[in-house]
């Protein structure tokens, strides 16, 4: 069982309180390296999210000045800064991620409370220069009301700092529920809330466990203005079907199948150093993953060599243990979808180049898939078609750059893309034909907190992150006044 300071309380916070589940069910989060119970946690259901969203609702007035915003944003970071080490650690142990990614998603998660912190004034209300009508108009940036944050487990502490800086900085008090799968990162990040930053009661809460119930209630509620929602497409779907009854606001963070594309005139060594960072974070279980990796014929061989070599050199193992690259995959389910791309793929034709674990690492339970790349893969395979979600690289040769351009926009999803040529020109007639929201030129950077972060297509709507983020829980009214 895992012991730490910032989770003396395993339980759900409503109100101000930490509280369990009313029956006092529990559900367990698992150590993906071991399969160990780190935890029992409370497993809440709609009565307690309808608790939570009345302390929320009682909490909405009166509003909070933006210098007041401004000060528990910057406490939040602070105290995300100051914990840094204990928060990468809960984050690996309930993730899998080496710790070095763990910690470096708290500094990741720390840099979107300090960007709303710096520029919250933009939400300061405004008068417009012109007057119309023969009036004086104000624009006035008010909070939606009551937001519902719904989270996934490849991010436990980013994705949550997205949502929950913006609803702070726009004045909305919120309703947070993280994956079953990683909730320990949550209630660490809550037990500051409470302690060291002492928000008033009812603005944050957080309730656990049945996704189904919790969900429902997030959506059916009258007074949830907004659900901010990131995880996968066909959930994502429900929300928008559960949500329109109402016409409720959802901001939606989906799946991707983001293409890297390698012409022939790139720096062929940038591009495979660029792909193993970008390729294998999380194990590959992030939405910004290449996912189908497109290289011009010319360079395929030499490309296939680069890579492979630096992939020889990865090690996979618990990500407590120093000198890991990749970690075990968050669970059976996640395993057996890579195995099915991987065996549907060479069933299909494509060569293996590389992909063996150590055999002390084959676990039933688990968890650890090894950095694979295959050569010859094509779109009638499952790996190019699904967000594979693991280390596996598939390699895909074309000829020109008008067939680049159709095979990466031959996906549904519109989140991340990748492009590495040397032709500055080309670049940007790539750049403007690429339907995708994030297009990487010579760089596997994935979002960072001072740009605008979303989807294309079904890879959702809305945007996190930039001065765009800002506004997502804003509703803009205006005050005409007459002489
Ligand atoms: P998921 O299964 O869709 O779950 C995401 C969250 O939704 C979890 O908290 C889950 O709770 C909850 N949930 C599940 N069913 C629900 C329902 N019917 N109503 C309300 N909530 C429900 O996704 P995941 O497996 O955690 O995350 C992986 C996916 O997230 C991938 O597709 C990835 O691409 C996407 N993602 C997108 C972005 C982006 O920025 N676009 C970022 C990160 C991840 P439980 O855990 O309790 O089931």
């Amino acid at each position: 069982m895992i012991e730490s300071p910032l989770l003396k309380q395993l339980q759900g916070y409503i109100d101000g309180r930490w509280v369990g589940a009313d029956g006092g069910d529990t559900l367990a989060v698992t150590n993906p390296a071991n399969g160990e119970t780190l935890a029992e946690v409370p497993n809440m259901g709609a009565a307690e999210a309808q608790r939570a969203i009345a302390a929320a609702s009682d909490a909405r007035f009166p509003l909070t000045s933006l210098d007041q915003r401004r000060e528990w944003l910057e406490a939040i970071a602070r105290a995300l800064a100051e914990n840094r080490e204990e928060l990468g650690r809960i984050l690996t142990l309930e993730h899998g991620k080496p710790l070095k990614e763990g910690q470096g998603e708290i500094d990741y998660a720390a840099g979107f409370f300090s960007y709303c912190a710096k520029h919250v004034d933009e939400l300061a209300s405004r008068e417009l220069e012109e007057q119309p009508r023969g009036c004086r108009w104000t624009v006035h940036y008010r909070p939606a009301g009551v937001v519902a944050l719904i989270t996934p487990w490849n991010f436990p502490a980013g994705m949550i700092a997205k949502k929950l800086s913006a609803a702070i900085a726009a004045d909305c008090p919120s309703v947070i529920k993280p994956s079953s799968k990683t909730p320990l990162s949550m209630i660490a990040l809550f037990t500051l809330l409470h302690d060291a930053v002492k928000l008033p009661p009812g603005r944050v809460n957080l309730v656990m466990g049945g996704a189904g119930p919790i969900g429902d209630t997030l959506c059916e509620h009258p007074d949830v203005r907004v659900v901010s929602f990131t995880g996968s497409t066909e959930v994502g779907r429900d929300l928008i079907r559960k949500c329109a009854p109402q016409v409720k606001k959802l901001t939606l963070e989906l799946g991707g199948n983001a293409p890297y594309i390698i012409f022939e005139d790139a720096d062929l060594d940038a591009a495979a150093e660029n792909l193993i960072g970008n390729k294998f974070r999380g194990g590959g279980q992030t939405c910004v993953c290449a996912n189908r990796i497109l290289v011009q014929k010319g360079a395929a061989a030499a490309f296939a060599e680069k890579l492979s070599a630096r992939v020889a050199g990865m090690t996979v193992g618990d990500g407590m243990r120093e000198g890991v690259d990749i970690g075990p995959l968050i669970d059976r389910n996640g395993y057996n979808k890579v195995r099915r791309h991987v065996t549907d793929a060479v069933d299909k034709g494509a060569e293996l180049v590389t992909g063996e674990i150590p055999p002390e690492l084959h676990r039933d339970w688990g968890g650890f898939f090894p950095p694979t790349v295959l050569r010859g893969a094509t779109p009638e395979m499952a790996c190019w078609r699904e967000e594979t979600f693991g280390p596996l690289v598939p390699l895909v040769e074309f000829d020109d750059e008008e067939q680049a351009i159709e095979l990466a926009n031959e996906t549904e999803f519109g989140l991340a893309s990748y492009l590495f040529t040397g032709d500055a020109a080309r670049a940007e007639r790539v750049i403007t034909r690429l339907e995708f929201a994030h297009v990487g030129h010579n760089t596997g950077s994935g979002p960072t907190p001072e740009a605008p972060f979303g989807g294309m297509k079904q890879s959702g709507y809305g945007r996190e992150g930039g001065l765009e983020g800002l506004f997502e829980f804003i509703e803009p009214q205006t005050v005409p006044r007459g002489a």
